[in-house]
């Protein structure tokens, strides 16, 4: 059966102190979910991060890695040095690291690997941009993001893998793909990766929805059936906002 999961992408917001103030305001309001809770705060947070939550049912992530096992990368950070202070699960492929950082499907292949070398969960994103959308291209532009991203991939590696849909268009713009939208996409996703790997592949893979998801419109989307949880941005950074998000869940 596969897994609920909200998980807020704090991206370049919260020093330290903040970072500590709001997981312990998660921690303090945060019920008994009804779904796995993750959290992305940045690579310099993420130790603090860790020791916060400690015993809390709340995972961290990082938003990012680098591929390579070490060396001289300036800036980047390696997988093992994720695993050694607890975070086992990483972000890779948000549409900022491919607008600004450049992050190709070819690279993203790449860090895939790394990160299940080292037994990490990845949470994948993609998602097409407005003007794929605007020329009915968008499950043209997905499959090949998955292809290219992740069909590389064995079956068994598949549990270690979430998706996360994630329209460009909708990202951080108030505009939110409609629930039917997201839902059709998410359908189409799921055969896909039954025909490749197989309906036992499908049926257990979570896939996120990202995209403007706020405390209003949470529910509408959760509600349907192959939208398995949220990948949250702005609304991630403030614990009423996130936790109303995990509870529509
Ligand atoms: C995101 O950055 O992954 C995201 C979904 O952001 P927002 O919720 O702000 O649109």
């Amino acid at each position: 059966m596969r897994k609920n999961i909200v998980a807020g992408n704090w991206k370049m917001h919260k020093n330290n102190s903040e970072t500590v103030a709001l997981l312990q305001d998660i921690i303090a309001k945060n019920g008994t979910p009804n779904c796995e809770v993750v959290v992305a705060p940045t690579f310099v947070n993420l130790k603090t991060a860790v020791d916060t939550v400690n015993g809390k049912n709340i995972t961290v992530a990082a938003q990012n890695m680098h591929q390579a096992e070490g060396g001289a990368y300036t800036g980047e950070i390696a997988a093992s040095m994720l695993t050694d202070i607890g975070v086992n699960t990483v972000i890779l492929g948000h549409s900022e690291r491919r607008a600004y950082f450049h992050e190709t499907d070819a690279l993203l292949a790449n860090k895939v690997d790394t990160a299940l070398k080292h037994e990490m969960r990845v949470i994948f994103c993609f998602g097409e941009e407005l003007k794929d959308r605007q020329k009915e291209n968008h499950f043209n532009v997905v499959e090949y993001q998955l292809r290219d991203g992740l069909f590389h991939l064995e079956k068994k590696d598949w549990k270690c893998i979430v998706l996360a849909y994630e329209p460009v268009w909708a990202i951080g713009t108030g505009e939110t793909a409609s629930p039917e939208q997201a839902q059709e996409m998410h359908q189409f996703i799921r055969e896909l990766i039954a025909k490749v790997y197989g309906s036992d592949v499908a049926d257990n893979v979570s896939i996120l929805y990202g995209g403007s998801v706020k405390p209003d419109n949470a529910k509408e989307i959760f509600s349907k059936p192959d939208v398995d949880g949220g990948l949250i941005g702005g609304a991630a950074l403030k614990a009423d906002d996130f936790l109303a998000i995990v509870n529509a869940m």
